[in-house]
């Protein structure tokens, strides 16, 4: 008998049905003699719908009324699970975040989390109950509720799994597991059964939403096993990852996606003298932004230009900031913004020491006519900047140029919304 977390996400109890479905699943683990705790997101797109219910109260709403507001959506469901399984006469208990003591820094809309109370969790698994937990949600040590960022159920999961050292922490999705692309961008694209954390982190940093960064992230710093599988086909077991010993095994691309939540900013003239590059993004880190892709170009008569990245969701702030603090470095007129960007990025953790990767990509992006704006690389990552409106035929081509597709559909047409 041991613990295990599950994840449930809001594709997966989108509607009363569906909250039986994921019930049935829970009550399935529990029956197997484990102590279990499940972590849900908002039912189907609720949280989309209360960001643009804000977004129609007003054009920039306070980021702690945000998280008011979107923690709501995670109650719900809770509630409704712990109803869903006591109604086949199983003991239930939902908790929110505050509930459980889910202690996170004090920052709104992707707060981190600093710790964990185990106690009431730890008493009322004891008392017999399954614990439904409010994932995406946590509270400050002042008692100010934050959220962990869009998809952050998963790190609730698996943070929670690490502070009860749980035996696994299963996600249950809409996807039979991880594969090697997005399957709704490439249907016939393979399935992965064994991941490690570092590839897998990698892929989640560069827009495979499936899994949550930050909750790869925790799972390999605590060593959690962490499972991704299917909430309608409960027996297969889908992409299981972990700690790989032997790196000479690895396939020198296992993952490709893309990221087109970011925007370019580039900033020219620039002064090119010692300091420039340290106060422009310490001005930009000390307001919590992070900066992505950067590239400065060659100078020439005592200036240059440095182009960078920042979310989609940060821009109007990081123009503020360059516009106020750094308005001795930056001339207005001098920021130049494209929003019409994708970041393609191709994984592997086989690539390290192959130096052939890297021209493979770019030559399968030429193929196709697509251009590069920037390119970034790490041991394990190569990323291109291109037009957002190329970015799925440049994940096809890189699927082909690699191997990753199959025979097999990895999803049979009907079986999810179009994206
Ligand atoms: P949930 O609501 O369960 O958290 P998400 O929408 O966050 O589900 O994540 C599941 C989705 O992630 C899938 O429907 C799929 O379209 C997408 N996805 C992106 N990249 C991948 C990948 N490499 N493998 C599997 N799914 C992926
Ligand atoms: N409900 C939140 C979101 O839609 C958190 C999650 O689903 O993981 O982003
Ligand atoms: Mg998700």
């Amino acid at each position: 008998m041991g613990i295990i977390v599950q994840k449930f996400g809001g594709t997966s109890v989108a509607d009363p049905q569906k909250i039986h479905n994921v019930a049935k699943a829970v009550i399935r683990e529990k029956e197997k003699g484990n102590d279990v705790v499940v972590v849900v997101s908002a039912m189907g797109h609720t949280t989309d719908y209360l960001i643009k219910l804000a977004k129609e109260v007003t054009n920039n709403p306070d980021s702690r009324e945000m998280d008011m507001l979107l923690s709501t959506g995670e109650q719900v469901s809770i509630a409704l699970l712990a109803m869903a399984i006591q109604s086949n006469g199983y003991k239930a208990v939902s908790m929110n975040g505050q509930q459980v003591g889910i202690i996170t820094e004090n920052i709104h809309s992707k707060a981190r989390i600093v710790d964990i109370k185990t106690e009431k969790l730890k008493k009322y698994l004891k008392e017999g109950n399954i614990i439904v937990v409010a994932g995406f949600q946590g509270v400050t040590p002042e008692g100010e509720i934050t959220t962990l960022g869009r998809g952050g159920s998963d790190t609730s999961a698996v943070a929670i799994a690490a502070a009860l050292k749980a035996d696994r922490c299963d996600i249950y999705t809409d996807v039979e597991g991880v594969y090697a692309t997005d399957p709704r961008i490439v249907p016939n694209i393979q399935k992965t059964d064994v991941i490690s954390y570092e590839e897998m982190l990698e892929l989640a940093r560069v827009g495979a939403n499936v899994l949550h960064p930050r909750s790869v992230e925790t799972a390999k710093q605590f060593g959690v096993p962490l499972r991704v599988r299917s909430s309608f086909k409960l027996n297969n077991l889908g992409t299981l990852i972990i700690g790989v010993e032997n790196m000479e095994i690895y396939k020198p691309v296992a993952g490709v996606a893309a990221d087109t939540s970011q925007v370019r900013i580039l900033l020219a003239n620039l002064p090119d003298i010692p300091g420039t590059a340290a106060k422009l993004f310490g001005s930009l880190a000390k307001n919590n932004i992070s900066v992505d892709m950067i590239i400065q170009s060659l100078a020439s008569n005592g200036k240059n230009s440095i182009a960078f990245t920042v979310d989609a969701d940060d821009l109007d702030s990081a123009i503020k900031i360059l516009k106020e603090d750094d308005k001795d470095t930056v001339k207005d007129g001098e920021i130049l913004i494209d929003k019409d960007i994708a970041k393609v990025s191709i994984v592997g953790a086989g690539m390290v020491d192959r130096p052939g990767i890297a021209a493979d990509m770019f030559k399968a992006l030429a193929e196709k006519d697509i251009n590069i704006k920037m390119i970034s690389t790490s041991e394990i990552k190569i990323s291109c900047l291109v037009d957002k409106d190329k970015s799925k035929e440049a994940i096809k081509a890189l699927c082909k140029e690699f191997n990753l597709e199959t025979n097999e559909m990895a999803i049979v047409k009907g079986d999810l919304p179009d994206v």
